[in-house]
């Protein structure tokens, strides 16, 4: 183990990013330009993995699982993800910038969820691992008369392909490493195109300054989703831990199938932020303005109808639409910046098509609605949708974007009803008197709900969906054993 010299993305300029292959940093022939999506500056020529690099990595999780120590040896897992947290915090800095220059990523949330959250967490998926009843024991019993000592043991799956989206890079790369590894599986991580950078540095970190054995930890980055569809349909997988959209994960449930892997998706979202008559609609609204549009909306478990009281509805409008107007966008390298630049043209685009489509379903902006007046990068203005139907496109599909819809609702039953008709169930929240507000919660059909603006997000939690929104939790003791198989022993006595 070496400690890494200089700064990452410097050195790589000039090279290049690497892929990591059994212990190896590689080099690549074949590469790919990615931008900043707020300048459109190139940021650098990512390596662009080839079919028979993704044959290598599989073969190397493969081989390192199935012949070194690594799924039995506790204490060198523990160790190591120490180690990798350690090294992650002092290139801290370096990091950070990398967030933001490739996802666009504002940087006050890199002191949260876009990397210092996510980074902890590996030290406590370590303690978790530690701390594991690895074994338990169920006693002695006589079935069919014969006595036999039991036992359930937790073990690793195997090999995991762990495939991920461009939007929150470091917490979903390691919000499926970390549990993966503390659990004693290997690891074939392929990020999204869009963000190689933060892949590669956490590779050539664990290649130069950790004890992780060849082969355990492979990074795999490439400009073609053709690589994902090959991982996840490859035999040597044993578990795909999947982060993306509700479409991509059925192709990867189906691929999956014929090999009958585990499966573990989290998927898309459409949540409400519901605020019931007794709220106080000011703060209510207001933090749905921000909530709706941190990251330019690119979150999946963000809340993007806002359902209000009818009676109180062209208030709840005028509060939203002048809280977007203030927040506005910005360069997400200023720390006071919330809603920064989406991550592409072609996203842009696709958000574009949906506030095209709002217009023809009846909606009109109450703020926002366009691109703003900039000369480079890829903008949408935070934007409020007022007058459509809880049935309109819009209103229901998945627009992932700075982008608000606000509803009117008749009383609580009204909008839990309104709340849960939706094919995705990711995650809600409800403002009002703590006790009503507390029972509509409890009646949402969703993985997470906020309550008065209580933060549900943390290394111990488990986050996930219900319906089309996903299968499995990611994080807390639930997001680690996704990654244990069980087995029971049975001892004649
Ligand atoms: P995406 O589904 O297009 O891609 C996700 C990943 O899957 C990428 O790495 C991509 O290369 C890969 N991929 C594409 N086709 C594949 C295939 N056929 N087989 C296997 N892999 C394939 O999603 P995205 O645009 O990168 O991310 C945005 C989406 O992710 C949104 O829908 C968002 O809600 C969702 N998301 C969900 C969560 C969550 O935890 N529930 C978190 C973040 C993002």
């Amino acid at each position: 183990m070496s400690t890494t010299s200089g700064r990452l993305l410097n050195d790589w300029t000039v090279r290049g990013s690497p892929l990591l292959i059994d212990g190896e940093l590689i080099t690549c022939d074949e590469r790919f330009e990615t931008i900043d999506p707020a300048t459109e500056e190139p940021i650098g020529r990512a390596a662009d993995a080839t079919p028979a690099q993704l044959d290598r990595a599989i073969a190397a999780a493969r081989r390192a699982f199935d012949e070194s120590g690594w799924a039995t040896d506790l204490a060198l897992r523990v160790r190591c993800l120490r180690r990798l947290r350690e090294s992650l915090v002092r290139h801290g800095d370096e990091l950070r910038d990398l967030t933001v220059r490739e996802a666009g990523a504002p940087r006050f949330l890199t002191h949260g969820p876009q990397f210092d959250d996510p980074v902890a967490a590996l030290g406590w998926f370590a303690d978790v691992a530690e701390s594991y009843a690895w074994t338990r024991d169920l006693g002695r019993a006589a079935p069919m008369g014969m006595p036999s000592d039991r036992h359930v043991l937790r073990e690793p799956v195997g090999v995991v392909a762990a495939i991920t989206p461009w939007n929150f890079p470091h917490q979903i790369n390691l919000a499926k490493l970390g549990p993966a590894l503390a659990a004693g599986n290997t690891v074939v991580l392929k990020p999204a195109p869009d963000t190689p950078w933060c892949a590669a540095a956490l590779g050539r970190l664990i290649a130069e300054e950790t004890d992780i054995p060849p082969g355990v930890v492979n990074i795999v980055t490439g400009s073609d989703h053709g690589l994902g569809a090959r991982l996840a349909a490859d035999p040597r997988v044993d578990l795909i831990s999947f982060t993306g959209s509700t479409a991509t994960g059925r192709e990867v449930m189906r691929a999956a199938a014929t090999t009958l892997k585990k499966v573990f998706l989290e998927l898309g979202g459409k949540s409400a932020c519901v605020v019931l008559d007794d709220a106080d609609l000011a703060g209510a609204c207001s933090y749905a303005a921000f909530a709706g549009i941190t990251h330019a909306g690119q979150g999946c478990a963000i809340t993007s109808r806002l359902l209000v009281p009818r009676a109180r509805h062209d208030e709840a409008v005028e509060i939203t639409a002048r809280a977007l107007a203030r927040l506005g966008c910005g360069d997400p390298s200023d720390e006071r910046t919330v809603c920064g630049p989406v991550v592409s043209a072609r996203q842009r685009d696709r958000i574009e098509g949906y506030l095209k489509l709002a217009a023809e379903e009846g909606g009109s902006f109450a703020t926002g609605g366009h691109r703003p007046d900039r000369d480079r990068g890829f903008w949408i203005e935070p934007t409020l949708i007022t007058g459509l139907s809880g049935t309109a496109r819009a209103a229901r599909e998945e627009i992932f974007g700075p982008v608000l819809v606000i509803l009117p609702h008749d009383g609580d039953d009204d909008a839990v009803r309104l709340a849960n008709d939706s094919p995705y169930g990711l995650s809600g929240a409800v403002h009002g008197d703590p006790e009503r507000a507390r029972a509509v919660a409890r009646r949402l059909r969703t993985g997470t709900v906020s309550v008065n603006g209580g933060v549900w997000y943390g290394a111990d939690v488990p986050f996930g969906g219900y319906k089309q929104s996903g299968i499995g939790r990611e994080m807390g003791v639930a997001g680690f054993e996704e990654y244990l198989e069980t087995k029971a022993i049975a001892e004649g006595a």
